[in-house]
Formats: C-alpha cells, structure tokens, sequence
C-alpha cells in the first residue's frame, strides 16, 4: 500500500504523519458516499446550514494554539503568519456561514406569470489542494462548497497532510457523515478524484493545474484552477522608498517567498542604486531560522526538492551574469538565505518562471510604461503591486496591470478573505475563488418560467 509521509522542514528526521494514500477505488466509494450525504444537505434549510458552519468555527477557534504548532512543525510556516492562517479560517467558516442566508436567485420581468433564476449545489466537489496554506486553501473552498449545499472532498498536499487529517478531525460531528473527507495521497488519488467528482477545485502548480483543467474539460465538469506567479513589485520615482523597501521585502521573503502572490521581480523606476541598497538592508533585517521562534519571518523551505530549485536558480543566475545582493551564505537543511539578485536580463529565467522560494530579481526600468510593459511581459498574471504617492496616477495603472490583483503601496502577497481572489493568463483560470465570487462556481443557475394560464 502507498503511504504518505509528511516530514517537518525545520527537522527533516521528524516525521509528522505517515498514512496510508487512498486508492483510485476508496476515493470512488468516498465520493459515492458524499453524493449521498449532498443529496440530504441540499435540502437543508440555510439557517441549519449556517449553525453547523459556525460550530465547525468554534471547533477550530477551540484549537487555535494546537493548529498553529502542527502548521509550523508541518510546513515550517513562522508561527505569527501560522497563527493568522488559523485566525483567518475561522473567520472564513464564520462568514460563509453568514453567505448560507444571501439571495439564490433575480427575478426577471414576465409577459405572462413569473420568471425567475435560482441557483443550485453542483454536488460533490474535489478540493485539490497545495501545502503552503494548509488550512486556509482547504477552508477557502471547503466552506462556500457546503454553505451552498454541496459535499466537499479535499485532496491535500503530501506535505500537509497533518493539517487536512486535524481538520477533518474538527469538522467531524459538526456537519452529516461523508459530507467533509480529506483524502491522503499524491498525484494519483488528486487524479481519481477529478475522474468522478462533480467540480473541481484546484490550487497549486502551473504544469499539474493545467493538466486538471484538461481532464475536467474531458468530463465537462467545472474546474477553477488557481495556479503560480511570478509577481512584479513596481517602484515609481515618487515612492515612499523606505515603505516600499520594507514592503516588499516581506512580500519577497516571508514565509521564504512560497507564496503563490510572492514578489518575484521588483522593477524600478529612477534611481535603482539608492532602492537596491535599501532593500538589502531590510532583506538583510528579517528574521530567519527557526519558524517556531518569535520574530521569525523566513523559515525553512518545504523540502529537499524545493531548496535545490533555488540553489540550481541562484547558480544559473550568476552564470547569466547576475549579481547578489544578499544571500549565498552557507546554510543548513532546507534553509535557504533570502537572495536578491540583479543585472539579469529579462529573458533569464528568474525572470519568466516561478521558482518557489526565498528569491527575487531586482530590475531597473525608464520610466513607467517600461515598467508596466516589463512587469505585464509574463505568461503569469496574478498580483502587481505599485508603489506611489499619486494616487491618482496609481488609479490610472490599475486598468494597465495584466493581473488578476493589483495593490498599491502594499505587498503582492496577501488579500482580504472577503475579497475574490485569483489570477489571469496561466495563473488562474475558471473564475476567481472566495468572497461572494464563490457563489458562482459552487452552484449553478436555473432559468424558471411559470406560465400562468388564466
Ligand atoms: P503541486 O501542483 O505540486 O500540487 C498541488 C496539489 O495537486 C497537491 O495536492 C498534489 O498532490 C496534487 N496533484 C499532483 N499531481 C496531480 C494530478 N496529476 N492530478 C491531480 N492532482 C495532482 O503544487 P504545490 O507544490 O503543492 O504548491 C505550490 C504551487 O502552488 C506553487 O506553484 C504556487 O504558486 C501555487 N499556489 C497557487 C495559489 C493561488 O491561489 N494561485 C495559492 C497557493 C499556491
């Protein structure tokens, strides 16, 4: 039997669980299950609905201290993000729980009688999930899947499967048997379960995102794919350039850079020997080492596979000429320096592809539209972040950013959970998650018409 094992990247001999990977046939009968249990549940008044979302909160809510330990044993998340992370899915579970009571429908003006739209649960849905948000990405899309009415099945990443198997733990009780499943595995259970689900959705690499979005259109089921990025940070002359050093610094490095919204490519225009020395000394000022440690803000990468990207990336640089502004110092496990690298061309591949850790390019531009061109000249489009003191400039940029997020004067990584969420060209595709935008994907529309005949 195939076994998942999931290891701490902090302390790589210890072992945080190792469970059995679930077979192309469990996931089948898990699934039927779910169907059965979503059948009941659609038929749920919203205002049961709604409690059982709130106690599944105050479950978690319960566990705050111990969820945030396994978040950063597991995954080597610094435990102030980690502690956000599970702030941020209660608070997810507790206004989902609220969206249950929203409109499911317009009506439309009638020749004759009523016509009216309703909206619908698609049945079950196949969550597929990445590990650098372990509980927030399952809870993001788990919760607006049952708060309209549909069976949720999640598929976590081999390297966070600690906290799927606690979350199921915490759900249980609060909401009908087989309604909530995690389901350990690795490519081939994520690939069993887009085979029967009824809609998916997927966080997580370009190359396996696409290939889901592939076999959903097969089926024709819905999928929504959230997927890397490769997100430009843009300095404009009149920046605070002090706020924008440390802005972007964190939104480079925290969590180690493995943030899907994490600044890759920090373009500046004017005077980019000045922003360069002030954003090494803040890169150079973040704490690093111990996730578990206050003050920490870049810990461990994920795994073995993940440094060697980068150090293959950092080498690879410096032979297409780049130079670094920090990092290369030795280090330990899978701990790598935050790097900063400049005097790469923009065809070097720092500069076209995602490489999940704690790096970034730093770039000079002549004036704002070659910076814009520059950041836009991706196949990536997920955040873009400006940095200015002409608001009315920065509002006039927004239009320009191909991205699906744009902030001003605030890092790439991060958005409001009440906010849709996603990206445009290869970093996002099926519509955007969370929010109200979640209504959309997780239920259909019914077009009604009631004739009256006298
Ligand atoms: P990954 O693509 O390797 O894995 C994601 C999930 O897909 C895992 O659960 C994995 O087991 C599963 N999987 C692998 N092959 C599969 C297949 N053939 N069919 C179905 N499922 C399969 O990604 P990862 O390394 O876990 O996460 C890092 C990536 O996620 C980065 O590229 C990052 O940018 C991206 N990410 C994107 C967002 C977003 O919202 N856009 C958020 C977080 C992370």
């Amino acid at each position: 039997m195939t076994r998942v094992v999931s290891t701490s990247p902090q302390r790589p001999s210890d072992v945080v669980v190792d469970a059995p990977a679930t077979s192309p046939a469990e996931v089948a009968e898990a699934v039927r299950r779910a169907r059965r249990a979503q059948r009941r549940w659609a038929r749920v008044p919203a205002t049961e609905r709604a409690v059982a979302l709130g106690s599944v909160a105050d479950s978690l809510a319960n566990q705050e201290k111990e969820l945030t330990s396994l978040m950063v044993r597991e995954v080597g998340k610094p435990a102030g993000e980690a502690a956000g992370e599970v702030a941020r899915a209660v608070a997810i579970l507790r206004y989902y729980a609220q969206q249950c009571y929203d409109p499911v429908g317009q009506t439309y003006p009638a020749s004759r009688g009523l016509s009216f739209t309703v909206r619908r649960p698609r049945g079950a849905a196949g969550l597929i999930t990445p590990w650098n948000f372990p509980l927030a990405i399952p809870v993001w899309k788990a919760a607006p899947a049952l708060a309209y009415g549909n069976a949720a099945l999640v598929k976590p990443s081999p390297d966070a499967t600690a906290c799927a198997l606690r979350l199921a733990e915490l759900v249980a009780g609060h909401v009908p048997d087989s309604l909530f499943t995690v389901l350990p595995g690795d490519a081939e259970t994520g690939r069993a379960l887009v085979d029967v689900v009824d809609l998916v959705s997927f966080t997580g690499s370009g190359a396996v995102g696409r290939r889901v979005a592939m076999a959903a259109a097969e089926r024709g089921i819905p999928a929504q794919c959230e997927m890397g990025g490769l997100s430009a940070s843009i300095v404009l002359p009149d920046a605070d350039l002090d706020h924008a050093a440390a802005s972007i610094a964190y939104g480079a490095m925290g969590f180690a850079g493995q943030k899907c919204t994490a600044t890759k490519r920090v373009i500046v225009v004017g005077d980019a020997e000045s922003f360069a020395e002030a954003l090494r000394e803040r890169v150079l000022g973040l704490g690093y080492g111990d996730p578990a440690e206050d003050g920490v803000v870049v810990g461990p990468v994920i795994n073995e596979v993940a440094r060697q990207r980068v150090v293959d990336a950092v080498a690879e640089a410096e032979r297409a000429g780049g130079r670094l502004l920090t990092g290369k110092e030795p280090a330990d496990g899978w701990f790598v320096r935050p790097t900063v690298v400049t005097g790469l061309g923009a065809q070097e591949r720092l500069n076209r592809e995602e490489v999940f850790g704690p790096i970034c390019t730093l770039i000079s531009a002549s004036n704002v539209d070659h910076a814009l061109t520059m950041a836009n000249d991706s196949t990536y489009g997920l955040a873009t972040a400006l940095y200015t003191s002409d608001l009315d400039a920065a509002l006039s940029y927004v239009d320009e950013c191909a991205s699906g997020m744009v902030k001003i004067n605030a890092p790439t990584s991060g958005v409001d959970f009440h906010l849709p969420f996603g990206g445009e060209k290869k970093s996002g595709c099926g519509g955007k998650e969370q929010g109200k935008a979640a209504l959309q994907f997780y239920t259909s529309s019914r077009t009604v018409q009631i004739v009256a005949i006298r």
